[in-house]
């Protein structure tokens, strides 16, 4: 058991590693009372290895919470209340948040929930009506204090008893950070962190790289770590991950499974390429061929070879061989880099 989880708090925070949701817990702290910070973790958002910079460096107490599966489940099964501009949830996101928050209070003896919210800041999921679903979806009636813009919104549990005092609280709303770069002076923020921590289902390169695996397969949480890795090619259901430089190369390694197809040149430096088997069945020939030609297209030394090369392909520790001349086109079949696609997001949980 660690210290935290036998410490008590007043409230658990949600935590992104943002400048509002430092503020956040800064205010209510200033009152005299313990919060700690949730930081959960997914193949899309949370950064783990920075918690104990950010312990050290803001004077907080954090602890990582990994959520991989279950979030992965709720993208994957269609989120409730739709998806952003991009693929991101963001109203079921925070609900999900929220509950996994609410469930834990009891454990650690706290009485409410912090968020870093802002009223009108962003577009879907801080707008004043989706804060009250939010809230309600969440089952946080009256538990859920936003410290930031607690003042426009009707006092919490905790503030009408008198544990948090509304008066110190902070009125900001709108997409201006003046505010929050006044309060971060005060609590003598010096390391600004980026807005909101940065979450890959905002972000159109992350997200052109699930598209597919959305469209041909019920990913895990795996599939999409993968997907943050390296160039990603998809031919039909076919899909290759291909290693830009050796840190790739290395954890495109370390993410092999059984049924994965390992790639790699037998006479010349390249990348490794990791074909997954999302099919269900074995790899066709053709298929294989044109995967290894595929990794001996992305190294320099095999192209200028003007030959054949050999490409080594390695399925359920078998190890075979195979002739091809470098190229992302062979035997009629062609592998290209997903592009995104607007309408073919919208229409994948479309009823
Ligand atoms: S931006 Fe990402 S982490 Fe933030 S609420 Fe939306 S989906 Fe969730």
């Amino acid at each position: 058991m660690t210290h935290k989880e036998i410490d008590q708090y007043h409230a658990l925070a949600l935590f992104s590693g943002g400048l509002d949701s430092i503020l956040s817990i800064k205010t209510i702290q200033e009152q005299g009372l313990k919060v700690l910070g949730l930081h959960f973790c997914s193949p899309f958002f949370g950064n783990p290895q920075k918690l104990e910079h950010w312990e050290k460096v803001y004077g907080l107490d954090l602890l990582a919470l990994d959520v991989s599966r279950e979030y992965v489940q709720m993208l994957c099964s269609g989120p409730e209340f739709g998806l952003g501009k991009l693929l991101n949830p963001c109203i079921d996101c925070k609900i999900f948040m929220l509950q996994k928050t609410r469930d834990l209070l009891d454990k650690y003896g706290a009485e409410f929930v912090i968020s870093g919210e802002v009223l009108g800041q962003r577009p879907m999921s801080q707008r004043r009506d989706a804060l009250f679903v939010i809230l309600k979806e969440a089952g946080l009636k009256d538990l859920l204090l936003r410290p930031l813009s607690a003042r426009h919104l009707p006092p919490t549990r905790a503030e009408r008893e008198g544990l948090v005092d509304r008066g110190q609280l902070q009125a900001i709303s709108g997409r201006g950070r003046k505010e929050q770069m006044a309060l971060a002076r005060k609590y003598n923020i010096t390391e600004i962190p980026t807005p909101a921590g940065g979450c890959r289902l905002t972000d159109q390169e992350s997200c052109k790289r699930y598209l597919p695996l959305l469209q041909h397969h019920r990913p895990g949480p795996e599939d999409f770590v993968l997907a943050n890795q390296g160039r990603q090619f998809w031919c039909e259901s076919y899909w290759m991950t291909i290693g830009r430089d050796k840190q790739d190369n290395e954890r495109i390694q370390e993410m092999v499974r059984d049924d994965d197809y390992m790639f790699w040149l037998k006479m010349h430096p390249g990348p490794t390429g990791l074909g997954r088997n999302i099919t269900g069945s074995p790899w066709p020939g053709k298929v294989l061929q044109s995967a290894a030609a595929l990794v001996g297209h992305y190294s320099p030394r095999a192209r200028k070879c003007l030959r054949k090369v050999d490409v080594t392909v390695q399925h359920k520790g078998e190890q075979t061989e195979l002739s091809v001349w470098p190229g992302p086109d062979l035997e009629g079949l062609s592998w290209a880099e997903p592009v995104w696609d607007q309408d073919a997001a919208r229409g994948l949980f479309a009823v």
